[in-house]
């Protein structure tokens, strides 16, 4: 039997988490649109030269994201699967963050993924996945992580009410909660806090891209699976308690 080769957009694919998953589609052979603001990082378009094409985009920018995904439309002719993957990290308790960093977390975590799902979703079949990048921390609270924490429980919200409203179009809807993975988001943290950190996992280690990436793909890859929070963490959220 033929495989249907799937179109996926990726954001933030050019490294991390994104760059995992984007390289499994791409290696099971599936074509994949990498959006990042400086997607010529990533080695997959020169790797995957037919199968991979990458477009400049600032998500936190809605006519950015759209003349991104309006190419992508034009090229392959719709999108079968999207990756709400592309976020970034400003720590800061809340007598101390700045309101410029609250709201380019907010900006970028949240609503860059609720104008990248409002540019596909006319380029998206019936029958197309949509998966959301949160965090541990959304759902359980650490210090100095509120902004983080707030753009990481709306997209629970955000992937909860889609994954009602899109049912009929049999779109599923899901959020993936990686735990500290090796990427550059996390390249800053010193040893010893990442040491901290690390001690709280029962697995007892950070996790590589490609595990996260991994799930991510086999998310995509479900029809039954729908609003669903899939934490892949380590066993952090058991060890936190694991009510939602
Ligand atoms: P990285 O910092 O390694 O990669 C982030 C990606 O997002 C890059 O491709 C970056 O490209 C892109 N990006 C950032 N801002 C924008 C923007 N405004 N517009 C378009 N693209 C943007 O992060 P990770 O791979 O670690 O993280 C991926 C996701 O996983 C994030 O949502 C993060 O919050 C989440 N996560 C990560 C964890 C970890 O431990 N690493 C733990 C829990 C969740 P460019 O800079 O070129 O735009």
């Amino acid at each position: 039997m033929t495989r249907v080769v799937r179109r996926w957009v990726v954001t933030g694919g050019s490294r991390g988490i994104g760059e995992a998953v984007a390289r499994r589609a791409l290696s099971e052979g599936d074509r994949v649109a990498i959006i990042a603001r400086h997607p010529d990082q990533s080695p997959l378009a020169s790797e995957y030269r037919d199968l991979c094409v990458t477009a400049a985009a600032d998500i936190t920018d809605p006519d950015s994201i759209q003349a991104a995904i309006t190419n992508v439309q034009l090229r392959w002719g719709g999108v079968d699967v999207l990756v709400n993957n592309a976020g970034i990290h400003r720590g800061g308790r809340i007598g101390r963050i700045a309101r410029t960093d609250w709201q380019a977390v907010l900006d970028t975590n949240l609503s860059g993924a609720f104008d990248t799902i409002r540019a596909v979703l006319p380029a998206m079949g019936d029958g197309g996945s949509i998966v959301n990048i949160g965090a541990v921390v959304g759902l359980r609270g650490f210090k100095g992580d509120v902004a983080y924490a707030s753009a990481k429980a709306g997209l629970i919200g955000l992937t909860r009410a889609l994954a009602i409203e899109l049912a009929d179009r049999a779109i599923t809807v899901n959020l993936i909660l990686p735990g500290l993975t090796e990427t550059e988001m996390v390249g800053g943290l010193s040893d010893a806090a990442k040491a901290t950190l690390k001690a709280r996992v029962p697995l007892g280690r950070t996790a590589k891209a490609s595990e996260i990436g991994d799930v991510i793909w086999n998310v995509a890859g479900s029809t039954y699976m729908t609003g669903s929070i899939v934490a892949v963490d380590g066993g952090l959220m058991a060890a936190l308690g694991s009510a939602q």
